[in-house]
């Protein structure tokens, strides 16, 4: 019987580096993932990461070859693309990554740092002893084993996990609401040309009509190369080639020249994570755990952040030498307080953009009703207040139509809100649900003010009245 103090399933950004900080301080670490090791990483995606986590986990920046651009900042269009906002502060400066060679050198680095990676491995389900899960069952084409036991389970599996549906904690979602995730497409282009758009910048376009519920994305690799992408509701799923091609390809890249290099399709969740990451010999991380902005759709970020407290968690439940929800939920106050209450605030934020018809899109950013200096420090510094002397002269500018400025400081009101309330996050799993109450009310009226519908389990499992 194989036994180690924690089992990582999935060796995306947050297995990697979870299983890189648990071995690096010493634990037995087991890395599963279903791939062979040489496609791990080998993931469709937009590619773009920021470079502050790297500071934050002290963990080399890439190096040339595993990021293929250095980007400075965000582009923000609206429908009318005559017209953008741009995010540019060194929190927001980033790279555009080659994801195999990116997500090679993060499973690399966990297998240095002296984790067992078992590729080829894909973990089925879990094992369980009453109530407190103890491992699990494993085909592999690499060992012979088809049990692993653990102290610690980190589902680390993805999107797609088969493991949460297994797990009866309270307020641990088993399935994720329509109106929370979007379906992307996007492909990889190689000019014969030097492209147009200035590759310095990653560009997000707006559009209730051409990418409903979601957005287009332009990120470029380098001055011959693109990954352009649109990321869409999924009650639209069945049009998403569609709208690319008549919606980004054609107005973006038009009869440039240029060849397919790589095209593919995949979820992402767009909202607040997981009410609660832990149970009983549990953890949940990245995007099994809904982790990821929900106004970019950008997840290794938070996946590797999650990576990292989850292994912060893990030592303080050895220290008390007890696995169970309550002696991890270290894990949930991290995330909650830091990433949580920025994602739930940009939650917010999406939500109420989406009401917003494309005319009113426009006008916001014509007007220069929210500003990318301010969407960025609403993003990197937790700022979600207008400053007087700017609602001025927002008030001037915006003055032929004054109701929208009013829903912008209702909706930059109601973010300060949520963000304190997660500040608040419980210490403890009892009172999980008075607090999930209260954050659900702040929904409810940012539904209302907005004139949402509400798909019917949208708001993470409450009930229809
Ligand atoms: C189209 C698209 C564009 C995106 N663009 C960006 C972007 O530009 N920037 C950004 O930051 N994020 C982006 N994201 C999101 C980002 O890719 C994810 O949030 C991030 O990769 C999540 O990391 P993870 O480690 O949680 O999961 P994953 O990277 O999905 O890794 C999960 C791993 O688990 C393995 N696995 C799954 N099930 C099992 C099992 N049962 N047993 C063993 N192994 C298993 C898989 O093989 C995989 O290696 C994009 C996503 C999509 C779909």
């Amino acid at each position: 019987m194989k036994k180690f103090d924690i089992i990582i399933v999935g060796a995306g950004a947050a297995g990697s580096i979870a299983a890189y900080f648990g071995a690096k301080k010493g634990y037995c670490v087991c890395l599963l993932d279903g791939k062979t090791r040489e496609k791990i990483g080998d993931k469709i995606c937009g590619d773009g990461i920021g470079k502050q986590i790297f500071d934050t986990l002290n963990i080399p920046h890439p190096t040339k070859g595993e990021y293929l651009n250095i980007i400075e900042g965000i582009k923000i269009y609206p429908p009318d693309t005559g017209y953008t906002t741009t995010i540019k502060d060194t929190n927001k400066s980033g790279y555009i990554i080659d994801r195999l060679a990116f997500g090679q050198r993060l499973v690399n680095d966990a297998i240095k740092a002296g984790a067992s990676l078992y590729d080829q491995t894909h973990a089925i389900s879990l094992i369980k002893a009453k109530d407190q899960i103890i491992g699990v069952f494993i085909k592999s084409k690499t060992i012979e084993e088809q049990e692993l036991y653990g102290n610690l389970i980190i589902d680390a599996s993805g999107f797609n996990t088969r493991l949460r549906k297994q797990v009866d904690t309270p307020h641990i979602a088993k399935k994720i609401a329509h109106n929370d995730y979007i379906i992307c497409y996007r492909e990889i282009l190689r000019f014969k040309n030097p492209v147009a758009l200035d590759n310095k910048y990653v560009s997000l376009y707006l559009d209730k009509i051409r990418a409903p519920g979601g957005f287009i994305w332009y990120f470029p690799r380098n001055e011959y190369e693109v990954n352009l992408g649109i990321g869409i509701a999924n009650k639209h799923k069945s049009k998403l080639k569609e709208y690319y091609q008549k919606y980004v390809h054609n107005p973006l890249i038009g009869d440039e020249p240029h060849t397919k290099i790589s095209s593919g399709s995949g979820l992402v969740s767009v909202c607040k994570p997981l009410w609660n990451g832990v149970g009983n010999g549990i953890i949940f991380a990245g995007d099994a755990a809904m982790q990821v902005n929900p106004m970019t759709g950008g997840g290794l970020v938070p996946s590797m952040q999650a990576g990292f407290y989850a292994i912060q968690a893990y030592e303080v439940a050895e220290r008390l030498d007890k696995y169970d929800a309550r002696s991890l939920w270290g894990y949930n106050i991290l995330y909650q307080k830091s990433m949580g209450a920025e994602f739930a605030a940009l939650d917010l934020f999406r939500l109420a953009l989406q009401g917003l018809p494309n005319d009113i899109l426009d006008f916001i950013i014509k007007k220069r009703l929210i500003t990318g200096e301010e969407i960025s420090k609403m993003t990197s510094f937790g700022e979600t207040k207008l400053q007087f002397s700017s609602i001025i002269s927002k008030m001037i500018r915006g003055i032929s139509r004054p109701k929208i400025l009013l829903d912008l400081i209702y909706l930059m009101g109601q973010m300060k809100k949520i963000k304190s309330h997660y500040m608040n996050y419980p210490q403890s799993p009892q009172n999980l649900a008075q607090w999930i109450d209260l954050t659900q009310k702040i929904y409810e009226k940012i539904h209302k003010r907005f004139r949402l519908i509400a798909d019917p389990i949208h708001l993470q499992g409450k009930k229809k009245k």
